[in-house]
């Protein structure tokens, strides 16, 4: 078998560039391992083998071209981005046979940036969870022990970038499915600031919440693919009007001098697993190594951030999933006998569980007369955790902490849902906030032998300055193994 699969994306780009690589190959290399890792990981909903291998045949015909940095580079995108002519399905029964006519606008540039799609990733059913479990199809088992969860919702994005499937992949983040997967798989996950990445054709969880962003087994992979799909969109009025920096520019950075770590007491003490813990503290000596000073911070309302996101992401969910009424989109109940009982009965035999309790508590929460008590509520503490981040960067320039109290738990672990929802506790104010956060992994448990994030949060629209802070702690790590897959 090809040892392709184990190359960076940087590493493969230039092999790419200088010819010594065909495309063919590098898809070839990437079709292997899929089909040698599938039956134990299963992460991947679609796989494009054909298409892809098509598409590379033709590139290379034409030859490298050096003004695509990610030409014939093999990408995963997780199932909630639309594909045009491709399938996709947010692991949901409801839009099983939904197959889209455009391409999210992500995904054009990665497609402009000479990318190849090969697969499309399972998730959390809608991008509800935490662990991947909830998707319609099947559950996704972590690289490193398949018998535990790949975190979610993106965790078919995150086990396959792991397990060497492709050299990228895209993942969402509403509350930390970017994050969460890439610590319990032990890579990198990067969740930009809400505005920096277009959502257009990122079939909506939480509108004010969502944001896309790269998951890849290297800080630098993460900063190359950030550069592409990163910029304004018309179509996605959201997406800021800013300019783009260069976030490879800073990557080569030395000493961490001059940068000031910020540990929020409320993230590093009552919960935290001692293995989490033991590696993450290590990470933050390493960078004090390296010339960083530390802070010790107050973020006093991260108490209220479950309550607050889980009240104000339902709400958006059960207005954003409105839209799949068995007319417009996807499935349709084949026993009704009037509008009414087809609206129901499509929508209960489409969504699955967890969707369906989130629609039902995000209407109860906007319903007139509850409205104010929980929705306007949620709205106002979520302006003072902004505040308190905002004041928290008045003392430095970049906060860390983990990314969840544990590493990846097995599968069935965790079957009350509000154990879930507890494990979003260190990733969810960060989205409500608004700012850029990533995971880098910093090792091993020494308990359970599975990997750690470390979680680096940042001031809005300075990712370049995390990307260059987070690679040169990763040049000064013990380098990460690879899972034996
Ligand atoms: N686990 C969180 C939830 O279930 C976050 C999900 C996400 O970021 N998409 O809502």
């Amino acid at each position: 078998m090809s040892e392709l699969h184990t190359k960076t994306l940087a590493e493969l780009a230039g092999l790419l560039q200088g010819g010594e690589v065909k495309a063919v190959d590098a898809v070839r290399a990437c079709l292997e391992r899929i089909e040698a890792t599938e039956p134990k990981i299963k992460a991947l909903i679609t796989v494009m083998g054909e298409d892809a291998l098509k598409q590379a045949e033709t590139m290379d015909a034409g030859g490298p071209d050096p003004k695509k940095p990610l030409w014939g580079v093999p990408v995963v995108l997780k199932d909630l981005l639309t594909t045009k002519g491709v399938r996709t399905t947010c692991a949901s029964r409801i839009l099983d046979n939904f197959v889209p006519f455009f391409d999210a606008t992500a995904v054009t540039r990665l497609k402009e940036a000479g990318a190849i799609l090969i697969g499309k990733a399972n998730m959390d059913e809608f991008a509800m969870g935490s662990s991947t479990e909830n998707s319609a199809y099947f559950q996704t088992g972590n690289p490193w022990d398949p018998e535990r969860v790949p975190g979610g919702s993106s965790g078919g994005s995150g086990a396959s970038v792991a397990a060497g499937q492709c050299f990228a992949a895209l993942g969402t983040d509403t509350g930390g499915s970017i994050r969460l997967p890439a610590s319990f798989c032990g890579i990198v996950g990067l969740k930009p600031t809400y505005g920096r990445v277009s959502r257009f054709g990122l079939i909506a969880y939480g509108s004010s919440l969502d944001q896309m962003g790269p998951m890849t087994r290297t800080v630098e992979d993460a900063a190359r693919v950030l550069q592409v799909i990163a910029g304004h969109d018309p179509k996605d009025s959201t997406s800021v009007d800013e300019p783009v920096p260069d976030y490879l520019a800073g990557l080569g950075r030395e000493s961490l001098d001059g940068v000031t770590v910020g540990l929020p007491r409320e993230y590093w003490g009552e919960g935290l697993d001692p293995e989490v813990e033991a590696a993450c503290r290590a990470a933050v000596d390493k960078m004090v190594a390296l010339g960083a000073k530390t802070v010790p911070l107050e973020l006093s309302l991260t108490e209220y951030a479950i309550a607050t996101y889980y009240i104000i992401a339902m709400a958006e969910a059960s207005s954003n999933l409105s839209r799949f009424d068995g007319v417009r989109f996807g499935h349709r109940t084949a026993h009704a006998d009037e509008l009414i009982d087809m609206y129901t009965k499509s929508r209960t035999e489409g969504f699955g569980d967890e969707v369906q309790r989130r629609i039902i508590i995000g209407t109860y929460v906007l319903s007139s007369g509850y409205y104010d008590a929980y929705y306007n509520k949620a709205a106002k503490v979520r302006r003072l955790l902004r505040q308190d981040f905002d004041k928290a960067f008045t003392q430095c320039d970049l906060i860390a902490g983990p990314v969840c109290p544990t590493t990846a738990f097995k599968a069935g672990d965790k079957a009350d849902p509000l154990q879930m929802y507890l494990m979003d506790i260190f990733t969810i104010s960060l989205n409500l906030a608004g700012l850029p956060g990533m995971s880098l992994p910093v090792g091993l448990g020494a308990d359970s032998g599975m990997p750690v994030g470390l979680q680096l949060m940042g001031r809005p629209f300075e990712e370049a300055q995390m990307l260059s802070v987070a690679a040169c702690l990763e040049r000064n790590l013990a380098p990460m193994p690879r899972p034996k897959l």
